[in-house]
């Protein structure tokens, strides 16, 4: 079987939107560990968060964290560390994104230009965020606020919103929708951060197959850098209209459960 390395998006993929549960998931992650194919979670969470959830699911190696804004690499993992690489805590830490002081900063110029008013994770206290965010463990919600690139933030108004967005890119910024928050950071995404590890990951296995599994908009950077893509359903059964079907092979099962199938797919072809 060829070596095989999985891309793996967290949120709404590898963990159920809801529940967060890992339990659908573990099979598979057991399935990969088994035949030495790395797991690479990329994922919009910060470090922390990431760190704590691939010690729950016994995962080692590199990951992605703040949607392509930050890259990790465990020490020795790799013969060359990519450029701009810091050493810190036996880890190696690629920042890809613009730091959060400087985002905030910009994010507070664009709002005084437009003239509306933000609030970000910055601005917060810890009850506020939880109150917001439905993070109530201490643990959780350290690890949410532990940001090194990219800023939560809410609008006192929703129509806010488009005044905000070009003020804001005029400074260098992107600003997204998520679920609950609007989210700024400098120019970074998944796909880029994701290309650096593969290169890396061929100079250690020539043949490598890489696997990229997402399930929304902030995925498709990171499915096009990868061989095979995988699009998992959402929990109503239906797949994101902003991947374009020749981008990934969609899967019937949402969640964990399609990327079970992407997994079990992929090990059938090896
Ligand atoms: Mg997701």
């Amino acid at each position: 079987m060829r070596q095989v390395v999985v891309f793996s998006d967290l949120d709404g993929t590898l963990l159920d939107h809801e529940t967060f549960s890992v339990r659908l998931a573990v099979s598979a992650v057991d399935l990969l560990l088994r035949r030495g194919c790395p797991l690479v979670p990329v994922s919009s969470k910060t470090a922390s968060e990431i760190r704590w959830w691939m010690k729950a699911l016994f995962l080692e190696g590199p990951f992605v964290c703040e949607n392509g804004c930050g890259l990790v690499i465990p020490e020795g993992y790799f013969e060359r560390i990519p450029e701009g690489g810091v050493r810190e805590k036996g880890e190696w830490r690629v920042p890809l994104g613009t730091g959060i002081g400087e985002v905030r900063k910009k994010l507070r110029e664009a709002a005084l230009e437009a003239g509306v008013r933000v609030r970000g994770f910055g601005d917060m206290p810890s009850r506020e965020i939880s109150l917001l965010s439905g993070l109530k463990v201490q643990e959780e919600l350290d690890g949410a606020m532990d940001r090194e690139y990219e800023e939560p933030f809410v609008l006192q108004e929703e129509k806010d919103f488009d005044r905000l967005v070009p003020l804001a890119e005029k400074r260098g910024l992107i600003i997204t929708r998520g679920g609950r928050f609007c989210h700024a950071s400098g120019k970074c995404d998944k796909g880029r951060a994701v290309g650096i590890l593969i290169a890396l990951f061929r100079e250690k296995f020539p043949d490598v197959l890489t696997v990229g599994v997402g399930d929304s908009q902030n995925d498709l950077s990171m499915l096009l850098a990868v061989d095979r893509g995988f699009l998992v359903a959402k929990p109503d059964g239906s797949h994101d209209p902003a991947i374009p079907p020749d981008a990934a092979a969609r899967t019937k099962g949402a969640g964990p459960k399609g990327f079970r199938e992407a997994i079990e797919e992929i090990i059938a072809i090896g």
